[in-house]
């Protein structure tokens, strides 16, 4: 058997009729950029996440980048400004706090959940921070209530980066709704994932909103005038139509890999495996799911040997890696352990129990 990381055509396959379908609608109307298909998406994902507004963006880099732009014209930020930001993330969240003259500031996660904690934030303040930006890290939210009892103790913003965590929540209330804003990846392999590139930020704040969503079409809310220097980010019609018919199916994809996760959490029981850790299982969507093993490359190999494909999410710390030189002096032992023990297992709605199966005996069978 063969069991591929994340087979995207299979399971965009599942809803092939109606995306050919939704594609053909998009052609035929001659609309292709600002039309019903992006605002009809934008208003159903921001009901999704509980919010008034989403504003679509090209991708999940610029939604992260342009709540920082609209934050520095709306005086709240200045640059030199400092954002603490998770070690262990994306490079994307650290290149939008560059990009915009801003400092990151990195801090350790907690090495269970994968995310950064009130401990670890606080310990970070300065005089100079003026953001906390969370990643709701492979599915699993960050303690946000702890976070924005910090925010609101030393008078703080909060943007959340939800790009792996659609429809992950917290008493009910979802990722993108916590924070001042949100910015949401719709990368193809993401959970909720579009035919190409594609990117939202949530918020419920409605002059963010308006500066957002002129900023991302070239600082212009009429057409021909432009108050700010804006960029070019926009959500296109053909995939704002994708990620409708997407996101009909995204609870049942949802539970689907909620599904998937309860057999690997139950029967791997190779000691030498260290299994993620859920703070709230039903708050857990599951966007990877992730090993931790002092055996990492050789269990990598097993695998690979057993035509299992894994990933390695990610492979190099940011502080580690040539365009962040600056950073290298940084001492973060507890990302840096993680970087090499972590092990991402396939993993996605359309994967069949005899594929899950074969991995978990797979799994079980290994020894360095
Ligand atoms: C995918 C991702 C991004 C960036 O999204 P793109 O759409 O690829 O630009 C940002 N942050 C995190 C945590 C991500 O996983």
């Amino acid at each position: 058997m063969k069991v591929e990381f994340l087979n995207l055509k299979k399971v965009n396959q599942r809803y092939e009729d109606e995306l050919i379908r939704a594609c053909s609608d998009v052609v035929k109307s001659g609309y292709f950029i600002d039309g019903e298909q992006v605002h009809a998406f934008e208003q159903e994902f921001a009901q999704f996440c509980g919010v008034r507004y989403c504003i679509g963006t090209g991708n999940g880099l610029d939604a992260l980048s342009l709540v920082f732009r609209a934050w520095k014209e709306m005086g709240k930020l200045r640059e030199g400004d400092e954002v603490i930001v998770p070690a262990n993330t994306f490079i994307a969240t650290v290149l939008a706090i560059n990009a915009n003259g801003l400092v990151p500031v990195m801090v350790e996660p907690d090495a269970a959940t994968f995310n950064i904690t009130a401990q670890t934030v606080v310990q970070a303040i300065t005089t100079r921070t003026r953001v906390i930006l969370p990643v709701h890290l492979y599915g699993q939210m960050a303690p946000m209530q702890e976070l924005i009892e910090l925010a609101n103790a030393h008078n703080l913003l909060i943007l959340e980066d939800s790009a792996q965590a659609h429809g992950a929540e917290i008493d009910a209330q979802p990722a993108g709704s916590w924070g001042h804003a949100a910015a949401f990846s719709f990368y193809p392999g993401k959970n909720l994932g579009a035919l190409g590139d594609a990117g939202g930020v949530t918020t419920n704040d409605d002059e963010l909103a308006a500066l957002v969503s002129a900023m991302r079409n070239y600082g212009s809310s009429e057409k021909y005038h432009h108050q700010y220097a804006g960029v070019n980010s926009r959500l296109d019609e053909i995939q704002a139509a994708m990620l409708r018919v997407k996101l009909r199916y995204l609870k049942e994809e949802t539970t689907q890999r909620r599904v998937i996760i309860e057999r690997y959490l139950h029967t791997i029981n190779n000691p030498l495996i260290k299994l993620p850790t859920a703070v709230i299982e039903e708050a857990h969507v599951w966007h990877l799911f992730v090993i931790q093993t002092e055996h990492r490359d050789a269990l990598q190999s097993w695998l690979a040997n057993h035509n299992i494909k894994t990933l390695i999410h990610y492979p190099i710390a940011i502080h580690k890696q040539p365009a962040f030189q600056h950073l290298k002096h940084l001492q973060l032992p507890v990302t840096e352990q993680l970087h090499k023990k972590i092990l991402s297992l396939p993993l996605s709605a359309a994967m069949t129990s005899e594929e899950v199966d074969y991995v978990i005996s797979c799994l079980n069978s290994f020894q360095p």
